[in-house]
């Protein structure tokens, strides 16, 4: 590629069912959008699905800003190890993979690459809920339960490519009555277990008997069901006491939420009313917590902006 006017951005979400492109500009409007279906279970065909958003996008941009190029991040659902090998992705065809090495030979360009939660992180800090603070942590409650941390607008990944990965530590300060179900990753009682959708659905189940999936716990709840409403305020307890371990290790300014259980709009009352209890010396003296607990303001498209502002935008 030779450009040299790399302004813009493409980010790609590259998802287990669908690939969604989007190009935005330093300002962070949206000049293209494009999206396909995951080739499932196909890794060369997922590579070529991106490298057809690429291309599609390269043309739009060349009909709008002739001479203009762009930068590509990509949000995977995994991460790369420290060997660029891909781990821990439900579309396990990448799954040691060196998916970014990979992109970049087909592209001939330099690729940036993050997790689902890394990128929410990411496009929440640039020009989102948290625009403008100096550390936001990011929470994913949907099928799972993942998180990032931006620091001054930059991902923070670590050595293991693991910061934020909050969502398979313990319940802190546990109560009577705190389940620990088998986790996926080996593990017993990971947040994961008991904040996500398929969580809060096996914690009504466990109380009640009844099967019902965390939408419809919540709609029984709104209309008046104590039990539903017993089982959302045991998962906004848990919450608050996950959260509060995060603002007493981290301190951060924002804490985004997105993902399915993000639409809860009585977390953002309740979750901040109860965290101060277990907040380092809010508790006892009656501090207010400055924290901010916010829904995601890109909502769904955090993923796909988030890549792409992997490169930040030109000052
Ligand atoms: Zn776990």
């Amino acid at each position: 590629m030779d450009r040299t006017d790399l302004t813009c951005r493409l980010g790609i979400d590259l998802g287990g069912t669908k690939i969604e492109a989007r190009l935005l500009t330093p300002d962070g409007s949206e000049l293209w959008r494009h999206r396909c279906a995951t080739p499932a279970g196909d890794y060369g065909a997922t590579l070529q699905a991106v490298q057809a958003l690429v291309a599609g996008a390269g043309l739009a941009l060349a009909g709008q800003r002739p001479g203009a190029g762009f930068t590509i991040g990509l949000g995977s659902p995994g991460a790369a190890g420290p060997d660029g090998r891909m781990k821990n992705c439900n579309s396990t065809c990448l799954n040691g993979r060196p998916l970014q090495a990979d992109l970049e030979a087909a592209l001939g360009q330099p690729v940036r690459l993050a997790n689902d939660a890394n990128c929410l992180a990411l496009s929440e800090a640039t020009d989102g809920a948290g625009a403008g603070a100096a550390v936001v942590f990011a929470v994913i409650l949907g099928t799972g339960v993942g998180a990032g941390i931006a620091v001054h607008g930059r991902v923070l990944h670590g050595p293991n490519g693991l910061a934020g990965e909050w969502g398979h530590n313990p319940l802190p300060w546990a109560e009577a009555g705190d389940p620990a179900p088998a986790c996926y990753c080996g593990q017993a009682g990971c947040l994961e277990t008991l904040l996500s959708g398929p969580g809060l659905a096996a914690d009504h189940r466990r109380h009640t008997g009844q099967t019902l999936d965390a939408v419809a716990v919540a709609e029984r709840a709104a209309a008046g069901d104590a039990e539903a409403q017993a089982t959302l305020r045991r998962h906004a307890h848990r919450l608050a006491r996950a959260l509060a371990a995060v603002i007493n290790l981290l301190d951060p300014d924002v804490i985004v939420l997105g993902g399915g259980l993000s639409r809860l709009a009585h977390l953002y009352r309740e979750v901040p009313a109860l965290w101060g209890q277990w907040v380092f010396a809010a508790g006892a003296t009656g501090q207010p917590v400055h924290t901010r607990l916010l829904p995601a303001l890109h909502g769904d498209a955090s993923g796909v902006r988030g890549a792409a502002w992997l490169w930040p935008a030109p000052a």
